[in-house]
């Protein structure tokens, strides 16, 4: 009987939700998708085949009981569908907008497999929490009884909000510190609103803050306060710092004025978008309006990169990477996006030299920075092509001899990842192990660091991955750090 309204992928289509189209989108930075009408919802949800075994749950990060809360949301009862999703996942609306779920669930999903396209699992997910916002069923944790011991969080990302709910709603003390003035760390910062409006990450904030979660922003640890300090505050303490070491190119002209990093920019950008004055955007040095850009990379960062630089009003930007469009790391779903609004992407290609305007005593002081260096006017061009796979199997570019050639641009930003920084040296730790990658060592399970008390969620311990594997780490961080306190107190207690 449960299965009554489901199964009906044979005779209902895949849809997703509206998509504005590339014109209107291009000129803000709101969200491309609509969100699905309440009969939509229904109506997709209802093409789930409630598979015995559900590989959609099994690839979701998080475990999302997904095909029940399908199921309740194609019998109408919304309510319910959101207290189900919200017991795995701590922001369900979020990873709806920005999981690769071509990666996860959905590239998991059986219908997909015979030929019927799959479930919009993320656009459901979406649509449930978010209509459990207007209906005002999302709370604030509100602990039955409350907890002595505290909890010290460094990183206000998702990791460390994932756990920083889950303890608290276990009734602990919990204070968040970051560097940043506002708590969401790449979501609010990195991730543009075109992805995920800032009020989605900002209600959030606002909720763990009503909900008892003390946050002390401004604050960089290592500098503004030592990390032993913070040991010496809080009964245990959960490291969620996320990785911002920026790799950078070994090519002439590397750091001339016009070439920048992408999270510089798209920071910029971000702060803009949330009501900011940022002078380096309005002296055009992080802003590329009416300028020719070139974004290097093919990741997930690269793509936000230049749907912001479209929505700056860029003359032109084009999308170099190295290797060929299949075999990129960015999602598929954001090169198409991309494509749609005009970003051009250079396959096979490598910058191999930075050009200024003009060199040597002939430069003009206005075409030099503050600190002399010269403006970008071009990029050179390495032509690649594919060659043997290396030990991991992937294709390594090669270069073509003689195909290089000069591509002009005013603006350059380097999208090329990111690295963990050396955190044991920075805030003078001993005894805090990483890895030969820089990465702190923890525990795969219980999320515990070499130091007793002390434990690491995210990027800081994956290296860049993604947000809903953040939240996962964070929530088991949460149970393990309560384990280790209860079972402190009952040490002590005997
Ligand atoms: C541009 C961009 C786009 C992305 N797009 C997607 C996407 O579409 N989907 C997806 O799933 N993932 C995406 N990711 C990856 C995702 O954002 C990260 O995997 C995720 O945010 C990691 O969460 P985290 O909590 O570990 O760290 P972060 O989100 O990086 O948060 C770490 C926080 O720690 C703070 N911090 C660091 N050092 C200190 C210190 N010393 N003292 C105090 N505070 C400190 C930082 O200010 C930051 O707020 C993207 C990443 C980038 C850069
Ligand atoms: S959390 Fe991500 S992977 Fe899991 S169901 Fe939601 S969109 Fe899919």
């Amino acid at each position: 009987m449960a299965t009554q309204k489901m199964l009906k992928f044979v005779t209902i289509g895949r849809e997703m939700p509206e998509k504005r189209d590339a014109a209107s989108r291009s000129e803000d930075f709101h969200e491309i998708y609509r969100e699905f009408a309440a009969a939509k919802a229904t109506e997709q949800a209802s093409r789930c085949s409630q598979c015995g075994v559900p590989y959609c749950q099994s690839h979701c990060p998080l475990h999302n009981n997904i095909p029940d809360w399908l199921r309740l949301t194609a019998e109408g009862r919304t309510q319910e569908a959101y207290l189900r999703s919200q017991e795995t996942n701590t922001f369900p609306e979020i990873c709806g907008r920005i999981c690769p779920q071509d990666r996860l669930c959905e590239g998991n999903c059986v219908i997909e497999q015979s030929g019927h396209g799959t479930v919009t699992i993320g656009a459901i997910e979406k649509y449930i929490t978010d209509t459990a916002w207007e209906m005002g069923w999302v709370q604030p944790a509100a602990p039955a009884s409350e907890r002595m011991e505290s909890i010290g969080i460094i990183g206000a990302g998702p990791g460390g909000l994932a756990a920083a709910d889950r303890l608290r709603r276990m009734g602990f003390q919990v204070t968040v510190y970051d560097r940043h003035d506002r708590a969401g760390g790449l979501l609010i910062y990195g991730i543009p609103g075109f992805k995920l409006e800032k009020d989605v990450v900002e209600r959030r904030t606002q909720q763990l803050r009503d909900g008892g979660v003390e946050f002390v922003l401004d604050c960089n640890v290592g500098e503004d306060i030592s990390f032993d300090a913070i040991r010496g505050k809080h009964d245990a303490v959960l490291i969620a710092t996320g990785v911002y070491k920026t790799r950078d190119l070994d090519i002439d002209n590397a750091e001339a004025k016009g070439v920048v990093r992408a999270l510089d920019y798209l920071t910029a950008s971000n702060r803009v978008d949330l009501g900011d004055e940022i002078p380096d955007y309005e002296d055009g040095e992080l802003n590329a309006k009416g300028k020719r850009v070139v974004v290097i990379g093919g990741g997930d960062t690269a793509m936000d990169c230049v749907r912001t630089a479209i929505r700056q009003g860029a003359q032109s930007v084009k999308c170099l990477y190295r290797r060929d469009r299949a075999n990129m790391p960015g999602s598929q779903r954001e090169v198409q996006n991309a494509e749609e609004e005009g970003v051009e992407f250079v396959w096979l290609s490598a910058p191999g030299a930075f050009a200024g305007h003009v060199t040597g005593e002939a430069m003009q002081a206005q075409e030099r920075d503050v600190d002399g260096l010269p403006a970008i006017a071009s990029v050179r061009i390495q032509k690649m092509r594919l060659g043997a796979p290396d030990v991991s199997g992937r294709q390594s570019p090669e270069l073509i001899e003689g195909a290089d050639y000069d591509e002009p641009a005013e603006l350059v930003i380097k999208a090329l990842g990111f690295e963990p920084e050396e955190l044991p040296r920075l805030w003078g730790v001993e005894g805090l192990n990483v890895t030969r990658w820089g990465t702190i060592k923890a525990d795969y399970q219980t999320h515990q660091t070499s130091l007793p008390g002390v434990f690491a969620v995210g990027d800081i311990v994956r290296g860049a991955s993604l947000v809903v594997w953040a939240i996962r780490d964070g929530r088991e961080a949460a149970d393990s750090i309560a384990d280790f306190l209860t079972g402190a107190a009952r040490v002590a207690a005997e």
